[in-house]
C-alpha cells in the first residue's frame, strides 16, 4: 500500500485530503474538485497509469511537487469501471456543503467533503459498470474455528439476491468455482499455507482481507435481524454460527461501502449444502459451462441454450447451469414448465414476445433501494411492471407449479404504483433527478405553474430582442445566455454606440474582440423569476421524484417478486424454444444410479457444426447404469473427447432444468461431477502437466462416491508410457471397485482393455473407423469393442506430416509391431533396434545429391552379373534359356 505522507504543513484542502486518504488508505480517492474528481500522490501515478491520462502537478507538500490526475464527473463512470477493472477500489469523495455556505465561514474555509461510497469490484450498481448477462456476487467467508467448516454469504448488490451456506472446507473451491465471485472477504487471520488461502489464490476476481474482528460476531445474530428488519435471525431457518458470521461480515462491509442504511436486500435463501451438483474448479474449466477458457463466450454451454429475451432471464439460466439440482421435485417443476411451453407454440411466442426488451427491473430497484437510481430507473420499472400485466393476462389457470407461482406474483404486482409510475413520468427523461423535466404534464398544478411562469418569461426575453433592437437601431443585437453572465445583450461593438450612450438602461457587463455585452434591469428581473420558477419546478420534481421511490420501496416485495417470475418464465420459454428448435427431449429423473442417453448429442459442437453447414453431428448412445465403466478408446480426431463431453453436460444441463439433446435420457441424480479433460500446463503455479492431472485425479478418487459422474479423459499421459499406463490401470481399478460410481475413461491405452475381461462393470467402447486407400475415415461412431489400432500414422498424414517422415514412421512401426508379436520386449536398449534397416529407409530422406552416370552404371552392371552368376549362356539349353528369362521378367 501507499506511504501517506504526514500532514504538516499541508494546505487546508490538502489537510482535509489527507485525512480523509487516511480513512481510506486501501482505495483510491476520488477527491471533488468542482467538476473533477482529482486523484494525489500514488492514487494519481495508479490513475494515469491505468487510465492513461495526464500526470500533472498541483503546488508542494514539504517542498516536494504533488502528482495530480483529474477526471471530468461527467466521465466519472467509465474511469471507474477501467479503474475497477484493474483491481482497485475507489472512494468516492464529494462535496457535501454548498460553496457558497463555506464562503460563510471565511474566505479561507475548505468547503465540507466526505466519502459517499466506497466502489469495489463485489458492490457494483450501475448498469455501465456491471456486466448485464452475469451476476456480480460478493462472498463472505467465515471458517470455523476447528477449521472444519466453512459460513459462506453471497450477495449481488446489484438485485439484491442474498444467499447463504456452511458447508465442509473441501467443497469451498467447488462453490467458489461456480459462483465466481467479484469480490471475495474473509479474515485476514487465516492460514497464509493453508488450503483455503490457496482456492482463494487460484480464482479470479479482487480478494478482501477484511480484519478478523468482523468475522467474530457476538452480536452478528442481531445484526443479521436488524439489516432485514426482522425480530431473530431465526426467522431465516436455522443459521449455523458461521453462516452468521458471514452473513454479518458482508452486510457490514456493504454498510460500510455503500455509507448507507442497509435496506434493500432480499430476504437471505439459505442453500443447502448439497443441494446441487458439485462441481469443481476444475471440471467448470473442462467443460465451458457459462465461461470459456478461451475468453470466448460463443463456446459455453450457456450460449449454446441460452435464447431467453431479457437479460435478467440469461442471468438466471447461467445461475442454474452454474448450479445443477439435486433434489428431484425441483427439478422436476423446472422440467414441467418447459413441457408445458413446448408443447404450446402459441403461449411460448406471446410470453416471449411480451417480454422482450423488458428493462431490467431487479437492478432498477436496486438502485432505488440504495438512493443510488435516476428518473429513468422509475420509468423503466413502469413500463416493466406493465409488461408484467401483460404477460400475468397471458397466463390461463392451468398451470404447471413453477408457472402458477410466476402467475400469482404477477397478480400481486403493485399496479397503482405502476400506473403513477407510468402517468407521472415522461417517456425520455434526463439520468438525474436534479436535471428536472421528467414529470408529466398535468401532474402537479403547482408544477405547471412554476413551469409556465418560467416559460412565459422566456418568450418575454425573446420579444425583447427586437424591442431593443428596434430602440437602439442595432440590427445584429442578439439576447444571448450562458452559465457565467446568465442573460445578456450582445451587439457587435460597431452597433454598440446607442447602448453605451443610453446608459441608465443599458448597463455594460463585458467586452469581448468584436463585441459588447450589457444587460438591462427588466432583463435581470426576468432572469430572476426564471431562475426562481425554474428551481421551483425543479425541486417539486425532485420532491416528487423522491415520493415515487419511496412508493417503490414501499412495494419492494410485490416488485421482487415481479421481477423473479418474469424471468423465470423468461427461462422456461427459452429453454423450451431451444428444445423445440434443436430436438431436445425431456429426460427422466430417478433416484438412483441410472444413465442410459439414447441418441446423445454436443449441444455446442453441435451448433458450431450446424454454423458451418458441414457434415452432421453423428448421435451416439450411452449406458452407464450402475455404475458401469466404460473404457473410450480410438485414434485421436475419432471424437473421444466429445462423447466424453456431451454425456457430462447433459447431466448437467438435465439437473439445471432443461431438456437435453438426446432421443431419449434417463439419469439417476449426480451429487458430483468430476472431468478431467486434457489437462494443461499450469505454469503460473509451477507444476507440470503430469503434476496437474495427478493432483486432480487424485481429487477425483477421494472424492467420487456412488452418485457420482467422471469422465477422464487419457489420464496418465504426461509420463514415460509404462508410468501412465500402471496409472491408469490403478485409476480404473479404484473407479471400479471403491467409488463405484459411472465412469466415461478415454485412453490411448490399448492395453488397458483388458480390463473389461477382468471387472464385471468395465466395458469397452471404440469409435468407428473406415480405411479406405491407406487413410482413414472417422466415422464419429461409438460402438462396443476396443480399438484395434491407433490409426496414429493416418492421423499424422491428414495433419500434413511430410509424406517421408510418414514412410519412415510406417517402417519403425511395422518393425516395432514385428518384434512386438514375437513376445520381444519393447525397449530400445535391449537390441530391440538392432534389426531396423536405418540406413537404407533414410537414405532416400537423406540423400541431397544425384548419383553419378558412372555410379548407376556400376550399379548396373554389379546387378547384371549378380543376376547371372551361375549361368553360363554357352551351356544352356533353349529351354533353359526361355526359364531364364520367365525367370527375371518375374523379379521385375
Ligand atoms: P478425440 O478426443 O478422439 O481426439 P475429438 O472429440 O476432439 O476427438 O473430436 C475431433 C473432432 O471430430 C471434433 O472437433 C468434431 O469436429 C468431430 N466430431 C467429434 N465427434 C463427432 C460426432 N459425434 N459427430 C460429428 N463430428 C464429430
Amino acid at each position: 500500500t501507499a506511504t501517506m505522507p504526514d500532514t504538516a504543513g499541508a494546505t487546508p484542502v490538502m489537510a482535509q485530503y489527507l485525512e480523509i486518504k487516511a480513512a481510506n488508505a486501501d482505495s483510491l480517492l476520488f477527491f471533488r474538485m468542482g467538476d473533477f474528481y482529482e486523484l494525489f500522490f500514488d492514487d494519481a501515478a495508479i490513475a494515469a497509469q491505468v487510465l492513461g491520462i495526464a500526470l500533472t502537478k498541483r503546488g508542494k507538500h514539504q517542498g516536494q511537487d504533488i502528482p495530480m490526475a483529474g477526471v471530468p464527473v461527467h466521465a466519472a463512470d467509465d474511469y471507474l469501471q477501467r479503474l475497477i477493472a484493474a483491481g482497485n477500489k475507489v472512494a468516492v469523495c464529494e462535496q457535501i456543503e454548498d460553496p457558497a455556505e463555506a464562503k460563510k465561514r471565511g474566505s479561507k474555509a475548505v468547503v465540507k467533503r466526505d466519502v459517499v461510497r466506497l466502489v469495489t469490484p463485489g458492490t457494483l450498481t450501475e448498469d455501465t459498470l456491471l456486466p448485464p448477462r452475469a451476476s456480480n456476487w460478493l462472498v463472505s467467508l467465515a471458517p470455523d474455528a476447528g477449521g472444519q467448516t466453512i459460513g459462506m454469504a453471497w450477495l449481488d448488490l446489484s438485485t439484491g439476491t442474498f444467499r447463504l451456506s456452511a458447508m465442509e472446507t473441501d467443497r469451498i473451491e467447488a462453490e467458489l468455482a461456480r459462483l465466481a465471485p467479484a469480490e471475495t472477504l474473509y479474515p485476514d487471520t487465516i492460514d497464509p499455507d493453508g488450503p483455503l488461502q490457496d482456492a482463494l489464490h487460484r480464482l479470479g476476481g479482487a480478494l478482501s482481507p477484511q480484519p478478523g474482528a468482523v468475522f467474530h460476531g457476538g452480536q452478528a445474530g442481531e445484526k443479521v435481524a436488524r439489516a432485514f428488519g426482522v425480530a431473530s435471525a431465526d426467522a431465516f431457518g436455522e443459521l449455523s454460527r458461521c453462516e452468521l458470521r458471514a452473513a454479518s461480515a458482508l452486510i457490514g462491509y456493504v454498510e460500510r461501502t455503500q455509507k448507507q442504511a442497509f435496506a434493500s436486500l432480499q430476504a437471505p435463501q439459505r442453500e443447502r449444502s448439497g443441494g446441487t451438483m458439485a462441481i469443481d474448479e476444475a471440471t467448470r474449466a473442462s467443460l465451458d459451462l457459462v465461461r470459456s477458457r478461451s475468453g470466448e463466450n460463443a463456446t459455453t454451454l450457456l450460449s449454446a441454450i441460452d435464447a431467453c429475451v431479457t437479460s435478467a432471464g440469461t442471468r438466471r439460466l447461467a445461475d442454474q447451469l452454474s448450479a445443477p439440482l439435486t433434489d428431484l421435485g425441483i427439478i422436476s417443476d423446472r422440467h414441467d414448465a418447459i413441457a408445458w411451453l413446448a408443447d404450446d407454440p402459441a403461449i411460448r411466442a406471446d410470453i416471449r414476445t411480451s417480454l422482450r426488451g423488458a428493462p431490467d427491473i431487479s437492478r432498477a430497484l436496486s438502485r432505488v433501494m440504495l438512493g443510488r437510481a435516476g428518473p429513468r430507473d422509475l420509468v423503466a420499472m413502469g413500463a416493466a411492471l406493465d409488461q408484467a400485466g401483460m404477460v400475468h393476462d397471458l397466463l390461463g389457470e392451468e398451470l404447471p407449479s413453477l408457472a402458477a407461482e410466476a402467475r400469482k406474483a404477477l397478480a400481486e404486482r403493485p399496479n397503482a404504483l405502476a400506473g403513477r409510475l407510468v402517468d407521472e413520468l415522461s417517456d425520455s427523461p434526463p439520468l438525474l433527478a436534479r436535471d428536472g423535466g421528467f414529470v408529466a404534464e398535468g401532474i402537479d398544478p403547482d408544477l405547471d405553474a412554476a413551469r409556465s411562469l418560467r416559460d412565459d418569461a422566456r418568450k418575454v426575453i425573446a420579444g425583447l430582442q427586437s424591442t431593443y433592437s428596434a430602440q437602439t437601431q442595432a440590427k445584429s443585437l442578439k439576447i444571448k445566455h450562458n452559465g457565467v453572465l446568465g442573460y445578456f445583450i450582445e451587439v457587435p461593438t460597431l452597433q454598440a454606440g446607442p447602448l453605451q450612450d443610453q446608459a441608465e438602461t443599458f448597463f455594460h457587463r463585458q467586452t469581448m474582440a468584436n463585441a459588447m455585452r450589457f444587460s438591462t434591469k427588466e432583463l435581470a428581473e426576468l432572469e430572476a423569476k426564471i431562475a426562481s420558477a425554474g428551481a421551483r419546478a425543479v425541486a417539486l420534481e425532485v420532491a416528487r421524484f423522491e415520493a415515487l421511490c419511496e412508493a417503490v420501496k414501499d412495494n419492494r416485495l410485490a416488485i421482487q417478486g415481479v421481477a423473479d417470475a418474469l424471468s423465470t418464465l423468461d427461462v422456461a420459454a427459452g429453454l423450451a424454444e431451444t428444445a423445440v428448435r434443436e430436438n431436445h427431449v425431456r429426460p427422466q429423473m430417478r433416484d438412483d444410479q441410472s444413465f442410459a442417453i439414447e441418441a446423445g448429442r454436443h449441444p455446442v459442437v453441435e451448433k458450431v457444426m450446424k454454423q458451418d453447414g458441414k457434415e452432421r453431428f453423428v448421435a451416439n448412445d450411452c449406458a452407464l447404469d450402475d455404475g458401469a465403466v466404460h473404457l473410450v478408446t480410438g485414434p485421436n480426431m475419432g471424437g473421444k473427447s466429445t462423447f466424453l463431453r456431451q454425456n457430462a453436460l447433459i447431466a448437467v444441463l438435465a439437473q439445471a432444468g432443461a431438456f437435453v439433446p438426446a432421443t431419449s435420457a434417463t439419469i439417476g441424480i449426480v451429487d458430483a461431477l468430476f472431468s478431467r479433460v486434457g489437462a494443461a500446463d499450469d505454469l503460473a503455479r509451477g507444476r507440470s502437466t503430469f503434476m496437474v492431472e495427478m493432483v486432480e485425479t487424485a481429487a477425483i478418487l477421494h472424492q467420487a462416491s456412488p452418485r457420482s459422474l467422471v469422465i477422464l479423459d487419457e489420464i496418465g499421459r504426461g509420463t514415460a508410457t509404462y508410468d501412465g499406463l500402471s496409472i491408469a490401470w490403478a485409476c480404473v481399478e479404484h473407479l471400479h471397485d471403491q467409488s463405484q460410481c459411472r465412469a466415461l475413461f478415454a485412453t490411448h491405452y490399448h492395453e488397458l482393455t483388458v480390463l473389461a475381461e477382468r471387472l464385471d462393470r468395465v466395458d469397452n467402447r471404440t469409435l468407428k473407423v473406415k480405411e479406405w486407400e491407406g487413410d482413414v475415415i472417422f466415422l464419429h461412431e461409438v460402438v462396443p469393442g476396443a480399438a484395434d489400432r491407433s490409426y496414429g500414422l493416418q492421423v499424422a498424414k491428414l495433419a500434413g506430416l511430410p509424406s517421408p517422415v510418414i514412410a519412415r514412421a510406417r517402417a519403425v512401426l511395422d518393425h516395432l509391431e514385428t518384434r512386438q508379436d514375437s513376445g520381444e520386449r519393447a525397449s530400445s536398449d535391449d537390441g530391440l533396434f538392432e534389426g531396423l534397416p536405418l540406413f537404407s529407409a533414410a537414405k532416400p530422406v537423406a540423400a541431397s545429391t544425384e548419383p553419378t552416370p558412372e555410379q548407376i552404371e556400376a550399379a548396373a552392371h554389379a546387378k547384371l552379373s549378380a543376376l547371372f552368376e551361375g549361368h553360363d549362356p554357352d551351356q544352356m539349353t533353349p529351354r533353359q534359356a526361355l526359364d531364364f528369362v520367365y525367370d527375371l521378367a518375374k523379379q521385375l
